[in-house]
């Protein structure tokens, strides 16, 4: 149960995300990379779509807010 929501970001998060990772270079290689180490490459590749625990560590490595 707590899984689910674990991996469940608001459809405001995400959007929010998504524009900040095409606008900014450094939060769009950290989020390719830990795609990569997590092996989810292949299927999340076609679309921007990360779990909240991902989004917040990416984010904390970026000075620009979502
Ligand atoms: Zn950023």
């Amino acid at each position: 149960m707590s899984a689910a929501v674990d991996n469940e970001l608001s459809l405001k998060e995400q959007e929010g995300f998504e524009k900040h990772l095409l606008k900014c270079p450094t939060c769009f290689n950290e989020f390719k990379e830990a795609q990569k180490t997590k092996h989810i490459i292949r299927e999340k590749i076609t679309r921007f779509k990360a779990p909240p625990s991902l989004v917040k560590s990416i984010l904390e490595l970026c000075d620009s807010p979502i």
